[in-house]
């Protein structure tokens, strides 16, 4: 099942056609909602915080959403995803901008209960965050298609019910700002997603959940298996 869920992505457009890109590494931020923020009861970072997760943890939006079962709460955070088409390193903001090959809607699940004990023995992240299909991916408009990343409403909906709702110009830390700090720290090449953090009404999802995650006027289907 799970080597299934790893070679069935690729990247593609909205009307299917996959591009010519490799599947490369997740690179998020951890806060950059004030709302989501005060939700958790974190302090406002002074710089971004970031974290990766690996292309095993990307799966296709539609494909049924397999939670990690035993290992406590999986929240949902819906995120703006955004994929790099060319090689990025210490670049500014204008330079990202040009390097977006689309945008598209994510969920970074995250096994909420076992972060909280991480984060209080001051661990890393990763085995909260970075599993197998912890990513659901939608497919990327092309950048054309969405003028204003950096005003665009973003929600998701659980069983007929706004979860989340967010606008990106509420963001911190702005898209591209946010690509050129990560570009000083790490590579980012051609392939890779760069998740741009979560607005506030993170919650647990539980099997049979019925998803919608809204971007501008482009709804996506999803479904807990
Ligand atoms: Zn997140």
């Amino acid at each position: 099942m799970r080597e299934g869920i790893i070679v069935a992505y690729q990247h593609r457009y909205l009307d299917g056609s996959p591009l010519d890109l490799p599947v490369g590494k997740i690179v998020c931020i951890g806060r950059n909602y004030l709302d989501h923020i005060r939700e958790l009861n974190n302090a406002v970072p002074e710089t971004p915080i970031l974290f990766m997760k690996p292309a095993t943890a990307l799966s296709p939006l539609g494909e049924p959403i397999q939670l990690p079962k035993g290992r406590g709460e999986c929240h949902h955070e819906v995120e703006l995803a955004v994929l790099v088409g060319r090689e990025l390193r210490s670049v500014d903001a204008a330079m990202a901008q040009k390097a977006v090959a689309g945008y598209g809607i994510a969920l970074d699940l995250t096994l909420r209960d076992l972060q909280n004990e991480l984060k209080k023995k001051g661990h890393p992240w990763e085995t909260a965050k970075a599993f197998d299909g912890s990513c659901p991916l939608s497919p990327f408009l092309k950048p054309d298609a969405l003028p204003e990343p950096q005003a665009t409403d973003l929600s998701l909906q659980v069983n007929g019910t706004v979860r989340q709702h967010g606008n990106t110009r509420l963001m911190m830390v702005g898209i591209f700002e946010l690509m050129a700090y990560i570009s000083t720290h790490f590579t980012l090449q051609p392939g890779d997603v760069v998740l741009t953090g979560t607005p506030a009404g993170v919650a647990p999802l539980v099997p049979g959940d019925t998803l919608i995650l809204s971007l501008a006027d482009h709804d996506f289907t999803a479904q807990v298996a």
